[in-house]
This record gives structure tokens, C-alpha cells and sequence, in this order.
């Protein structure tokens, strides 16, 4: 058995609407198969604009340069992350202030993000871990309060719910990705959505290098110039024509990976009630999208063991992030506040589990191997 840690799903009708793409001879951003699929997210979360771009990276970095830092001033994020959910606001010459996450769902720890607020504290970003999502009631009102900015990290969210809500709804803005290990993917892909409409216009512009190009295409300027600092975020169509495939199918996506997620989940109940690993947690107001399935094993060492042997039968899982508080540019650019006891130790036991279409056909050899290799 070889069970790869993942495979990009295809639902067949990539190359068709790439097809079209190439004979409608429109091939820089911005032509049908991008509006389709901008409408599509802003139908499906209900915000006031998406904006497709090459990554997740590239939407946070617009969204960064959306909240009009100034160097200095602090960013609150989990230390829990991708590396560029630091490096998009670190490139404007911020500082992130790291902040523990939850033992429950790994998602930042609402309760300890008032500790890190100082006067120099501009946004806060929950980063919706394994497409759950964060206590953004309780966020969005400390950010009220407080009068910052909030992007949502929604790279893992898509299709996920907090209260009926859809994940980037929430926030003044909020970033996806569609990057090929992601639920829907393009290989690379992403968007910025914004829901405050105060920054639609700008959000524009920063896309288009600077210049008010959008509202020369709609008529409302007679000429485009260039008009705020910016740069180029825009996918081509052929990676929007490939998305576009892809969002078509987004239920069903959704839906076979579910029930991958609820296979694993069941089967592993017993080994949580003896203790050899903990499974993951959903709070009742969570609908989740399967983005991943992850284990907590008892330590390190075991941790270590657990991959190795699953290796050896040809099981493929991997561990996450290094805490970014502990990483070179984290030291140097960050901090943290407070001791980060649950970030250290969640980077040091969670293993995550191959999860993709298609290891339906393999599931019951995977479980039985991961079973005997928890024992
Ligand atoms: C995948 C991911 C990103 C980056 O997405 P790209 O599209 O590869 O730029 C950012 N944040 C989180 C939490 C992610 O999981």
C-alpha cells in the first residue's frame, strides 16, 4: 500500500473550461471564468466583494496594506500558523503579537486577547484552524470595543459555518486559499473578501499595481492612472477557468470529504476513551468542511514513532506548523504574551492524516494501520 498525504481532486471539468478560456482568447485576469467565480464566493458568503488572486499569501498582503499599518504597529495572531499569515502584515513593517491557542480547536484563545492589546495594536487575525471556526462573537466584539481591524485567515474555511455564518463573513476582511492542498483548489489560487464596503475601492486598486483600472472598465473614470501603492494580485484565466470547475462541485466536494473525516473520527473513539491520542474537537456552533483531519498523540516521542511506523507501511502523514513564536523571523519580528503552553505542545503531538477524494477505496487499510500504530 502507498496512501500519499495528498492528492489534488479533479472533478473532470478542469480542462474544458480551460479550453474555453483559451478559445475566448482572453487570458490575462479579470475575464469570465474570474467573475463567475468571485460572484460564486459572493452569492455563497454573502460579502460585499471577492477579489480573486494568485494565492491566499497575495489576499493577505492586500489586506494588510488595506489597514493602513504603520511600522510598529502590532498585528494579535495565533503563534499556531502558516508563516504568511505574519509575513503579509511583517512586509508592511508590523509586528506580530503572538498569542496562545485553545486546547480544544487550536484556534486562538479569545480569552487572552485583551492581555496583548496596547496602544499600538491595529488588527487581529483569527485563523479559522482545520476549517473550524474561531469565537468570532466574542472577537468581533473585543475588536469593537478596542477599535481594530479584523482579517479573517480563512485558508482552510471554505464552506465552513460559525452559527450559520459562513467563515469570512465576519471580519472586516478575509482571505481564502486554493492553494492544491486546500478543499477547492487551482493548483495556486486564493481571494481576498471584503465585507466592511468601506475598503472595496481601495481593495481594488491595490490589486491592479495602484492604478483605478476597475473604474475605468466600469466606466466611472475616463482614464486609468495610477493612483495607490499596489501591486499585481491578479490570477490568469486559465487558473480561473480551473477554479471555477472546481467551485462548481464545491457541495459534493465537501460532502465525500465529510464522510472521510466522520470514518476516521468513529473509528478512533476507542483509542481517545483509553488515552493513546486525543481526536479533534467541534464547539456546537461550528458546521466544519473536513479541510483536515489530525490526531493528538501523547508526546513527541510518540508522535516521532507514529509517523515512522505509518511510513513504513506506506502511510504518508505529516506533522504542522513550528510555532512561529519559536522561529527565527518570529523571534526577531514578534512576540508572545504569556507562556504559549498549548501552542508549544500542539506543535509537538498533532499528526495530520491523509485526507483527499478518492482514499475511500484505501480507508479501512489506512484506519486499520493507524489504529495498530496509536497502540
Ligand atoms: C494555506 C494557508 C495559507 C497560505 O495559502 P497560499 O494560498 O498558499 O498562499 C495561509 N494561511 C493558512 C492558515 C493556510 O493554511
Amino acid at each position: 500500500m502507498q496512501v500519499p498525504f495528498n492528492k489534488p481532486y479533479m472533478t473532470g471539468k478542469e480542462l474544458w473550461y480551460i479550453s474555453q478560456a483559451h478559445a475566448s482568447g482572453h487570458l490575462a485576469g479579470d475575464g469570465q471564468f474570474t467573475q463567475k467565480c468571485s460572484t460564486w464566493l459572493e452569492h455563497r458568503i454573502g460579502c460585499k466583494r471577492a477579489l480573486l488572486t494568485h494565492s491566499c499569501t497575495a489576499a493577505l498582503e492586500i489586506a494588510a496594506m488595506l489597514t493602513d499599518l504603520q511600522p510598529g504597529d502590532e498585528v494579535i495572531m495565533p503563534s499556531y500558523t502558516f508563516v504568511s499569515t505574519a509575513n503579509a502584515f511583517v512586509l508592511r513593517g508590523a509586528r506580530p503579537v503572538f498569542v496562545d491557542i485553545r486546547p480544544d480547536t487550536l484556534n486562538i484563545d479569545e480569552s487572552k486577547i485583551e492581555d496583548a492589546i496596547t496602544p499600538r495594536t491595529k488588527v487581529i487575525i483569527p485563523v479559522h484552524y482545520a476549517g473550524v471556526s474561531c469565537e468570532m462573537d466574542t472577537i468581533m466584539d473585543i475588536a469593537r470595543r478596542h477599535n481594530l481591524m479584523v482579517v479573517e485567515d480563512a485558508a482552510q474555511g471554505i464552506m465552513s459555518t460559525y452559527k450559520g455564518r459562513p467563515l469570512g463573513s465576519m471580519g472586516h476582511m478575509a482571505a481564502l486559499s486554493f492553494h492544491e492542498t486546500k478543499n477547492i483548489i487551482s493548483g495556486e489560487g486564493g481571494a481576498l473578501l471584503i465585507n466592511d464596503p468601506r475598503l472595496v475601492e481601495r481593495a481594488e486598486m491595490i490589486r491592479e499595481k495602484g492604478t483605478n483600472r476597475s473604474q475605468f472598465f466600469r466606466g466611472q473614470v475616463d482614464k486609468y492612472t495610477w493612483v495607490d501603492i499596489g501591486s499585481s494580485y491578479l490570477p490568469g484565466e486559465i487558473v480561473a477557468a480551473f477554479l471555477w470547475a472546481q467551485m462548481e462541485e464545491a457541495e459534493a466536494i465537501t460532502k465525500r470529504r465529510l464522510d472521510i473525516w466522520s470514518n476516521y473520527h468513529q473509528w478512533y473513539a476507542s483509542l481517545e476513551r483509553s488515552e493513546k491520542l486525543r481526536r479533534p474537537t467541534m464547539p456546537r456552533e461550528c458546521v466544519h468542511n473536513a479541510h483536515m483531519y489530525y490526531l493528538l498523540l501523547p508526546s513527541l516521542a510518540h508522535r516521532t514513532a507514529f509517523i515512522d511506523r505509518l511510513k513504513t507501511k506506506g502511510v504518508n502523514t505529516v506533522f504542522h506548523y513550528i510555532p512561529l513564536h519559536s522561529s527565527p523571523l518570529g523571534h526577531t519580528t514578534g512576540r508572545s504574551v504569556g507562556d504559549m503552553a498549548n501552542t508549544n505542545n500542539v506543535g509537538e503531538r498533532l499528526v495530520r492524516l491523509p485526507l483527499w477524494l478518492g482514499l475511500e477505496e484505501q480507508l479501512a487499510d489506512v484506519i486499520g494501520e493507524v489504529v495498530s500504530a496509536a497502540q
